[in-house]
């Protein structure tokens, strides 16, 4: 899915990230984990390419293209960042639009004119868009406007968005900080699914560890930007994070 190599990025006098390697094999399903500040999302944000990194010997790939090297974004970023679908922690739905249209904006790359108002969209796509919609569970809402749907169905939808874009991996950062716990549990279920039946890598950034440790068999743990734990999820408990992070851990997560 990436490859990330001695990548630094610099916000002023602060390192976000301190010289990370990260490489997550396709069909993995990679918990990041980290205290507030650690890196976590400005990792993701230099998988997809929406920021570069520090200039030097540090490069990133995502399926097998460069997308960022010597500080530069490559003009290769953006055709794989087709086949990332991302997830964010506030949902990153077109409010005014509905759930539907949402779903077909993964379709169609732009978000749907007034074709769709005269339902012109391609039927194929229509189609998928509503099998998508059933999958995740959320078909019952498909006419109803984004920002009148709970948190969970929102999310349910982003994700149904990404299976229509035809994603390959899904970035998630921080898919469910702002779920309650059974929407988030119905959210890392299909997360699971979609890895595991679909074999869709996954790297997704939680605040939670014991979701990290329940839903994912490889944890990465970043602090202070860089990689202080990568490997399995198993044996990963209270006592071995405060070995890693120190006694800090029980407040800072
Ligand atoms: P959280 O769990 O709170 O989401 P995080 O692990 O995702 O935290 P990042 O958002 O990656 O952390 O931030 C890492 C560091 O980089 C922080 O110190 C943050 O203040 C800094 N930072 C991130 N983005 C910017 C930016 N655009 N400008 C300046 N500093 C930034
Ligand atoms: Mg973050």
């Amino acid at each position: 899915v990436a490859s990330v190599k001695d990548v630094s990025k610099t916000f002023g006098a602060r390192k976000a990230l301190n010289g990370v390697s990260v490489e997550v094999k396709a069909g993995e399903m990679v918990a990041l984990i980290g205290p507030s500040g650690s890196g976590k999302s400005t990792l993701l944000r230099s998988i997809t390419g929406l920021q570069s990194i520090d200039p030097g010997e540090g490069t990133v790939s995502v399926f097998g293209e460069v997308v960022q090297k010597n500080g530069r974004v490559t003009g290769r970023a953006r055709a794989a960042r087709q086949k990332l679908g991302m997830i964010f922690q506030q949902f990153n739905l077109v409010g005014r639009l509905s759930l539907f249209a949402n779903v077909m904006l993964g379709a169609l790359g732009r978000i749907p004119g007034w074709k769709g108002v005269m339902g012109l969209w391609p039927a194929a796509d229509k189609d998928k868009a509503m099998a998508a919609l059933h999958r995740v569970g959320v078909s019952d809402y498909a006419a109803q406007r984004a920002n009148t749907l709970s948190g969970g169905q929102q999310q349910r939808g982003a994700i149904a968005r990404a299976i229509v874009q035809g994603a390959q991996a899904i970035l998630a950062d921080e898919p469910v900080a702002s779920l309650d716990p059974v929407s988030a549990r119905k959210v890392m279920e299909l997360l699971v699914e979609l890895n595991k039946r679909d074999g869709l890598g996954v790297i997704v950034t939680l605040h939670q560890v014991d979701y990290a440790i329940r839903y994912c068999e490889r944890v990465v743990a970043l602090q202070a930007g860089k990689v202080v734990y990568d490997g399995p999820s198993t044996g990963l408990d209270t006592k071995r994070l405060i070995e890693i992070y120190g006694p800090e851990f029980e407040d800072a997560f």
